[in-house]
């Protein structure tokens, strides 16, 4: 069960005792000093959390993502050549095996 995550403008005090309250109930043999820390770290990592959010926005959540396991295939910007994405691999780094230019992922094939 994930922990509440401190709302915009929350003020600390008020989302700790809102945090208890719902660590609580969701494990109810948890020690209190160890639901306090959870707690507490939580608040800690809002900053992280809204980080996150921050850069989520306007990038188009749910779209074609690049970068590692994000593509499906990797497509030369050379000559066009398309292979499989090697997931371990981002496609930027990935050179071309026919004229070994840089290649950018994608989730579209065009040629076959
Ligand atoms: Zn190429």
């Amino acid at each position: 069960m994930p922990l509440p995550t401190p709302r915009k403008g929350e003020e600390q005090s008020h989302f700790v005792s809102r945090c208890i309250a719902f660590e609580k109930e969701a494990s109810p043999g948890r020690p209190e000093d160890q639901v306090q820390a959870m707690c507490y770290e939580a608040w800690r990592n809002r900053e992280i959390g809204q980080m996150r959010q921050a850069l989520g926005e306007g990038q188009g959540q749910g779209g074609p993502r690049q970068g590692i396991g994000g593509a499906k295939y990797c497509r030369c910007l050379k000559c066009g050549y398309e292979m499989e994405h090697n997931r371990n691999t981002p496609c930027q780094e990935t050179k071309c095996p026919k004229c070994g230019s840089s290649m950018i992922g994608t989730n579209i094939k065009k040629a076959s």
